[in-house]
Parts: structure tokens; sequence; C-alpha cells
């Protein structure tokens, strides 16, 4: 492994992951769900294939609606309550992995940002990233 190995985990450590690969797309979702499920502005993610993935650890899930339908499961740790990933472990063919729990957090480079509609003004985005109102189709 090399020290460009996406990794990470939860504060405490008990929820950790790792990927075998770079994420295939990076970005920050702006929605109030991952403002309010992160008590931040926005949640920045990247997207992974479950089968990049090893995820070990305990999680506790909580589902609401997700935006076309169905739900959307979030992943923390249940010892510090620390926001790692998305997706139903085992069950999902892909996981969006909060990047916040990046072990070196300089690998996330956001390319967009999903519901800018709701992105606060104080939410400043870098330069060149693709704006979505919403999801992109
Ligand atoms: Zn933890
Ligand atoms: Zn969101």
């Amino acid at each position: 492994m090399t020290e460009t190995t996406f990794k990470g985990g939860c504060l405490c450590g008990a929820l950790r992951w790792e990927a075998d690969r770079a994420p295939d797309y990076m970005g920050v979702c702006c929605c109030p769900d991952c403002r309010r499920a992160s008590g931040s502005g926005f949640i920045p993610f990247m997207g992974f294939a479950a089968e990049a993935l090893t995820i070990t650890g305990p999680t506790r899930q909580y589902r609401s609606r997700a935006f076309r339908g169905g739900e959307a499961t979030r992943n923390s740790c249940p010892t510090c309550g620390g926001l790692v990933f998305g997706g139903e472990h085992g069950l999902s063919d892909s996981h969006t992995i909060y990047a916040g729990s990046l072990d070196d957090p300089s690998l996330f480079r956001p390319a967009m940002a999903l519901f800018n509609r709701d992105r606060p003004a104080w939410v400043v985005l870098p330069e060149g990233v693709t704006l979505f109102e919403t999801m992109p189709d």
C-alpha cells in the first residue's frame, strides 16, 4: 500500500474502511438531510464500488427518504457517533464514503456540488466544481 491509499474511519477508530483504488467520483452534497446529519454546511463524499471497499467495525444505521424515492442509509459509529459512509453494507453495489473520515484529507478533490439550490451562502466551493441544482441526471 502506498501513501495515497484511500482509507479512514470514525473519531474513535472502531469503524474503519479502506479502498483498493481511487474513488469513481468525489463531490459535496448541500441537501438539507446532509447538512442536518453532519451538523455542517455539506457532506463531502467519495463514490466507490462496494467491491473496492473493506469496511470493518460496528455501525449504527439511520434511514431517511431518498430524493428519488426509496431510502438513503447513513452509517455512523455507535460509540463516537462519527458519520462514515452511506449505503447498506453487504447489500449495496456502491457506497459513498464521507471524506471527513479520510486519514489523509488532502486526497479529497471535489469535482461536483449536489443540491446547490440548498447551499448556504457561507459554504464557499473551490473553483471549477460542477454545480447541480439537485442531482445529476
Ligand atoms: Zn467511533
Ligand atoms: Zn445530501
